[in-house]
């Protein structure tokens, strides 16, 4: 059995994180559908399969985390994914954002700023043959040359409101971002206007690892 085996007991643990997750008050169900179909444990080493399905980041190498299902769930909600939605997430990470978007239906472009994580995501994501547009670089000025995106999201702590990210967006896109200092941030979601002005919302606090580069922490 390699670790692209999907067991009955993967997809049993699976179907326990999602009733917990809706227990959380996560109510989107095609992103419940999603998490329920995919097998995280793809991202975890053999000796530790065990945490694949237990609701806490982990540790992915380079100092980095694959984040908390109930994380990527409200992130993924509150970007309201509708399909051939055209999504940008900010740091890729292990691809597991990206690959719940991608189930939902999204044309996901996905840019990861740490070299290695990012040669690692990316042999993972194509063994899977998903069509997920990967890149490598500073993902705190977002990618302008695919821009505009119908959804962004960061998956990093932000010093503050991510204007240059903003810009990216179409009238009516919605940006996800985790905003405040380096050991706590709001969940911010905004939502671009006609006139170019943007609407802010909170859903509680978080604690991610710090955005890097330009436009983040530091380089
Ligand atoms: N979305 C990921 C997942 O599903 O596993 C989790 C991401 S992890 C919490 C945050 C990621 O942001 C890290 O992989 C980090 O290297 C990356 N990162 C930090 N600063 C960045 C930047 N300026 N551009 C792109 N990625 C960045």
């Amino acid at each position: 059995m390699d670790k692209f085996t999907d067991s009955f007991r993967h997809q049993g643990l699976r179907k326990k994180l999602v009733k917990l997750l809706r227990e959380k008050g996560i109510k989107d169900e095609k992103v419940l559908a999603a998490i329920e179909s995919f097998p995280r444990h793809i991202f975890f080493d053999e000796a530790f399969l065990e945490h694949a399905y237990q609701d806490k980041a982990f540790p992915i190498g380079e100092g980095q985390t694959i984040s908390q299902p109930y994380t990527v769930a409200v992130q993924t909600s509150l970007l309201n994914i509708k399909k051939g939605d055209k999504v940008l997430e900010i740091g890729t990470g292990s691809g597991y954002q990206a690959c719940i978007l991608y189930l939902m239906g999204a044309k996901v472009y996905s840019i990861e700023y740490n070299k290695n994580l990012f040669n690692k995501t990316r042999m993972l994501i194509n063994s899977l043959n998903y069509d997920i547009k990967l890149f490598y670089g500073d993902g705190s000025k977002g990618l302008p040359g695919f821009a505009p995106y119908d959804k962004i999201v960061v998956t990093a702590a932000t010093p503050g409101t991510p204007s240059v990210l903003l810009e990216q967006l179409n009238v009516n896109g919605i940006l996800v971002a985790p905003v405040g200092n380096e050991h706590v941030q709001a969940m911010k979601q905004y939502i671009k206007q006609a006139d170019g002005s943007y609407s802010e919302k909170d859903f509680g606090q978080y604690k991610f690892v710090p955005l890097l580069g330009a436009h983040g922490w530091r380089n």
